[in-house]
């Protein structure tokens, strides 16, 4: 069954220097028990996606001007502010880069956890306190009945991330957020937070909307990406079709920049060179087309369509329309050989 349906949805910011268009048109869908990871650099419009589905778009600068995103039965871009709340932190679970600024330094870890069971599930504070020592454990936590008396300040980086998920499972939800989850943390506490995420997903089957820049996560933990640049979604896939015959140049350029562990030969990252565009004013074509080795005159003008290569892979990019064929081969070729 289909979690979330995220329809053609705009997003914009007011700020002093004009209109920022964040999101301009993003589809995707996330099935139970599935993750989707949501890949770009900073500012390609995945965060604002994210908080867009939470319904916490900055008010009253932030506005979704268009589009829908439906969770399970309900339509978030109308709900109340108030149902928005109650369907945060129940129905759908957060987790956040900073785990230091989701946790409340001067409160006790166990009764952070208890507060949920408490006020969202409505258990006795015995039944919370209970449940949430075997939270604790199913996180990670070592000896969870003491630690369940100490403060954030008292965690590592690592045990503070496993008590923020512990937090976002406590009304076991059916959807988790999971924006950069793991980039704040040094490179062998980040396997053991993607190890602690695919168990949970497995155990609870829940379905994760990861948000990242980092491939090699996407990689260990997605089943399906959706590439972003400069608000829109160009190219949308399983894991396999996203690195075994990407389509777009920006996903390859992406995957030029991951180093590969398999191979034998010393390999040269390559960088995307260029910045994205200014989204004041965002260009009316491929917004990819300034920084693309094969953009073409028609990409300058206009937006190319969602292209289909299967059910689950599409790409919008006009190497890929019937008529670029011959120069969308060389490109390709140039692509794999390169
Ligand atoms: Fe490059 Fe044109 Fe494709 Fe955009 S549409 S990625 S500019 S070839």
């Amino acid at each position: 069954m289909r979690v979330l349906e995220i329809d053609n949805l705009h997003v914009s910011f007011k700020t002093r220097g004009g209109e920022i268009h964040a999101v301009r048109g993003v589809d995707l869908h996330v099935e139970d028990g599935e993750t989707l990871a949501i890949v770009g650099e900073s500012g390609c419009g995945k965060s604002v996606t994210a908080q867009s589905i939470m319904g916490m778009i900055p008010k009253p600068h932030g506005r979704i001007k268009g589009g829908s995103i439906k969770f399970r039965d309900h339509e978030m871009t109308t709900l109340s502010s108030k149902k928005l709340r109650e369907i945060r932190g129940t129905e759908i679970g957060m987790i956040f880069q900073d785990p230091m600024t989701s946790l409340n330094p001067t409160m006790k870890i166990g009764h952070q956890i208890d507060e949920i069971f408490i006020k969202k599930l409505k258990l006795s504070r015995d039944e919370a306190k209970k449940k949430t020592i075997k939270l604790l454990q199913e996180v990670g936590i070592a000896d969870p009945t003491t630690r369940y008396s100490d403060y954030s300040h008292q965690f590592s980086g690592g045990m503070r991330q496993r008590v923020v998920i512990a937090i976002a499972l406590a009304a076991n939800p059916s959807l988790l957020i999971a924006d950069e989850p793991t980039t704040a943390l040094d490179v062998t506490i980040q396997a053991q937070i993607l190890e602690l995420l695919k168990r949970i997903q497995l155990e609870r089957q829940t379905s994760i909307v990861l948000i990242t820049h980092d491939l090699g996560v996407v990689a260990e933990l997605a089943d399906r990406v959706s590439v972003m640049y400069a608000g829109i979604v160009v190219e949308s896939g399983t894991v396999h079709d996203l690195f075994e015959s990407p389509k777009h140049p920006y996903t390859w350029g992406l995957l030029k920049s991951v180093p590969n562990i398999h191979s034998q030969e010393k390999e040269r990252l390559m960088a995307i060179e260029g910045t994205p565009p200014d989204l004041f004013d965002p260009p009316m074509g491929c917004p990819f087309a300034q920084r693309c080795p094969y953009a073409m005159e028609v990409c300058i003008e206009y937006l190319p369509e969602k292209e289909f290569f299967s059910e689950s892979h599409s790409a919008r990019c006009w190497l890929q329309d019937k008529r670029a064929k011959g120069y969308s081969e060389i490109a390709a070729g140039g692509e794999r050989h390169g």
